[in-house]
Order: C-alpha cells, then sequence, then structure tokens
C-alpha cells in the first residue's frame, strides 16, 4: 500500500460524506449539532423561485448518471396550474459497482431528508416519497427512523417552522427491480403497477407521478442541496470543473488496496483516485475499468488521465454515469466480465421491448458459446450486429447500456475473444453452460 502524497490528499472534499464519520450523524440530536437544518431555516425564508435561481447559479448536475442541470428541472414544474406537485427521490441505487447513495441514506439520512423537504418547497410540493431499493433494509430503517425524528421535530408535516409550509414524505421500499432506477418505470412502480418505462412525452415534469408535475431527483442531487443553500453557488463552483461543478462521490471497488466512497471535485482522474485508494493491490496492474457502472463503455490504462467529469470522459468515448469506477487487473478477463454483466441485464430486462429482451438473451447465448471454447469467429460480427440492433432501438437506457461492456471490450480486448476460440485460453465455462443456453 502506498501513502497518498499530500497534493493527493488535497483533493478529498468531504461535503456530503462530511459526517460519515459521526458515528451518530443518523440521529437528529447529532445532526442538528452539525448544522443540520440549518439550511432549512435559511432556505424557507427564501422565495421558492430564489431557490430555484440558487441551484441554477450552483450549476448542480444530477448525480444518478445523466447530469441534468438540476435546477433546470425544477423550473420545468409548471406553477399556478392547480394541479397538486410531487418530488420523488430515486433512491433505487442499483447500477453495478455503484455504492454512493446507499452509505449516504445509512450515514447521513437526515441530510436527504432536509434536501427533500427544500426541494419541496422550491417546487411547491406537499408531498414527497424516497422509493428506496427493496434490499437495503437497513438504509430504509434508518431513512424511516429519520423521517419519523424529522415529525417529531416540526420539520414536516404542517407548517413547518411556522413557515405555512405543509409537506408529508413517505419511504416506499421498491422489490428490488433494476429497472425501476428509470425514473418513468419508478413512478409506475410506485403507483402500483409493474414497473416498466412510459413512452416520453409527456415527461414527467407536467405528467409525472398520478399525472402531475413531478421531479425525480437521485439522492446525491437531493443530498447536495443543502450544502448549497448554505455555502452558496460560488462557494459549490469552486469545486469541480466549469462545466461540471461541485464534489461528487466516486465508489472504487475492484483491484485496489483500499476500495470505498472517495468524495472530490468532479474533475479528478482515475490516477489519482487510485492513489487515494493506497494503490493498486501488489501484483497487479491496471487493465481495463467502468468510469461510471457496467452501463458505462470500458476503458483502459490509457485513459488513467481523463478527468472524470461529464465532459472529460465523454471526449474519451464513455459515460461519466453514476461515477462507479470498477477497477480490473491483467489478472481479470474482459470477456468474462462482460458476460456477467450481460447476464445481469439479461436478467433485469423488463422484457417490454424486443430489441432488449431478446439482443440480451441472444448476446448471454452466444457468450456462453465462446467461453466454454465453442466460438468461432463469426460471432463476434453477432454480437456487434446484435449490439447495433439494440443501441438505439430499445425502449430505454437499459438496452443502451447492455451494449456498452459489448462494444467496448471487443474495441480494446478483440484478442482476449480470439484466444478463447483458437483456444489460446482455456474455456472458462463447462459445456454445461451451453445446455438451455
Ligand atoms: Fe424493458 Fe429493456 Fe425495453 Fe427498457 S430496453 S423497456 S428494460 S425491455
Amino acid at each position: 500500500m502506498t501513502s497518498p502524497r499530500p497534493e493527493t490528499l488535497a483533493k478529498l472534499t468531504p461535503v456530503l460524506t462530511k459526517r460519515w464519520l459521526s458515528p451518530d450523524a443518523w440521529r437528529i440530536g447529532t445532526y442538528e449539532q452539525l448544522d443540520g437544518y440549518a439550511a432549512l431555516r435559511k432556505a424557507l425564508k427564501a422565495h421558492p423561485d430564489d431557490l430555484i435561481q440558487l441551484i441554477k447559479d450552483s450549476g448542480l448536475r444530477g448525480r444518478g448518471g445523466a447530469g441534468f442541470p438540476t435546477g433546470l428541472k425544477w423550473g420545468f414544474i409548471p406553477q399556478g396550474d392547480g394541479k397538486p406537485h410531487y418530488l420523488v427521490v430515486n433512491a433505487d441505487e442499483g447500477e453495478p459497482g455503484t455504492c454512493k447513495d446507499l452509505p449516504l441514506m445509512t450515514h447521513d439520512p437526515h441530510a436527504l431528508v432536509e434536501g427533500v423537504i427544500i426541494a419541496s418547497y422550491a417546487i411547491r410540493a406537499s408531498r414527497a416519497y424516497i422509493y428506496i431499493r427493496g434490499e437495503a433494509v437497513h438504509a430504509a430503517r434508518r431513512l424511516r427512523n429519520a423521517v419519523q425524528e424529522a415529525y417529531a421535530k416540526g420539520y414536516l408535516g404542517r407548517d413547518i417552522l411556522r413557515s405555512g409550509f405543509d409537506l408529508d414524505l413517505v419511504v416506499h421500499s421498491g422489490a428490488g427491480a433494476y429497472i425501476c432506477g428509470e425514473e418513468t418505470a419508478l413512478l409506475d412502480s410506485l403507483e402500483g403497477f409493474r414497473g416498466q418505462p412510459r413512452l416520453r412525452p409527456p415527461f414527467p415534469a407536467t405528467h409525472g407521478l398520478y399525472a402531475s408535475p413531478t421531479v425525480v431527483n437521485n439522492v446525491g442531487t437531493i443530498a447536495s442541496v443543502p450544502p448549497i443553500v448554505l455555502g452558496g453557488p460560488a462557494w459549490w463552483k469552486s469545486m469541480g470543473t466549469e462545466k461540471s461543478a461541485g464534489p461528487m462521490i466516486y465508489s472504487l471497488s475492484g483491484r485496489i488496496v483500499n476500495p470505498g466512497q472517495y468524495e472530490c471535485g468532479l474533475g479528478i482522474t482515475l490516477r489519482e483516485l487510485i492513489e487515494l485508494a493506497g494503490g493498486m493491490q501488489p501484483g497487479h496492474n491496471l487493465r481495463f475499468w467502468t468510469p461510471g457502472g457496467s452501463s458505462t463503455p470500458l476503458l483502459t490504462a490509457e485513459h488513467l488521465d481523463v478527468p472524470l467529469d461529464f465532459e472529460g470522459v465523454s471526449a474519451a468515448g464513455s459515460i461519466l454515469g453514476t461515477t462507479a469506477t470498477q477497477i480490473f487487473s491483467d489478472q481479470d478477463c474482459p470477456v468474462y466480465a462482460t458476460y456477467r454483466w450481460l447476464e445481469f441485464y439479461h436478467h433485469e430486462s423488463c422484457g417490454k421491448c424486443t430489441p432488449c429482451r431478446e439482443g440480451n438473451y441472444w448476446m448471454v447465448r452466444v457468450y456462453r458459446r465462446i467461453l466454454a471454447g465453442q466460438g468461432t469467429p463469426e460471432d463476434l460480427d453477432t454480437l456487434l450486429d446484435t449490439c447495433d440492433n439494440v443501441l438505439g432501438r430499445s425502449f430505454c437506457g437499459l438496452g443502451d447500456g447492455a451494449t456498452s461492456p459489448v462494444t467496448s471490450s471487443l474495441k480494446h480486448f478483440k484478442q482476449d475473444y480470439l484466444d478463447y476460440i483458437e483456444g489460446r485460453t482455456a474455456p472458462r465455462l463447462s459445456d454445461k453452460a451451453l445446455v438451455g443456453a
């Protein structure tokens, strides 16, 4: 293990993670001692439109993967329309390798609750939901406890802090379907239907939950609101880059010494993140990695100095996504890793559209054949052809995302595929994997 240099350590910017090391920060008393609910008191004295402008000025972009400007999204909510407005927090974190929202909700649930109240006030919502994935039992328990504590202290309910603003907040556990992380599938699930994406337009801003104006934001996005209200847009923009402002929680996993969450200004590089994480594990050399979960095209050791912000990663041919950096070494097989991801997408495909439902099914079959040592060179063309018919032709982003590891691993590591096909690499799967495939 190598210790990070002081100049790299200085790149850590604990804003959303700053209370994580306080053992009791999840209790409201401790949270209040650590600046908790100070932003709410300040926000309730401002006009809702001024809060929306503040978030626009901060340059905050969605932390769930798409990076859409948050203030702009809030500004889409029509005012004076006589309809109820809703805020829905997407806490259905399920992208492989991603682990930033669950620790936030576990260690600092009031940060999210406070952000929900401020955001709801800004968009004039009197009811808000946090949709959390079903498996996250402990985080959901912490959140429900935080919501109860907030009601008891007058931060939720009627006439919050004598401002005249009313808000009810419900924590809803899903049933563990990856597709419910897609915002319209999430809304269908919340309404009690099977979670499948909706046709857009209309967009949730006008026809969201119960066909009413709705903002759907990620956990990290909403938890960023209180610090922006307290610190101001200029302070927020002092971290990150010009177009990708603020700090971001990067979740690092794989062949590094200290996997975990590292919060740094957007634009840090993987080289620096690996240094913060104590370096690569002994005997391992970086070979490939995902910048933002398995739905983002793989990058390689050549991309160690790519700035990990929305623009920098795009310029390198990938997507920032959920900033889940999964790090693989020269002892890991890109063909097998891609196969495992595809199995996940195949399993999680909701089945609504043919390209994704059938394409993933067929690609899994081809991968099993290759990994069992029975592939042919034509199989590689079949994979690319299938990706061509899934990418851009699927109903939602799951289909598109599933093609990312396939096309990028074939681009960077075609020889690894050929080594299986031509017998230089021993089969990774037995013939049994082909039965019923
Ligand atoms: Fe469902 Fe996949 Fe189609 Fe999305 S792309 S609607 S997950 S079948």
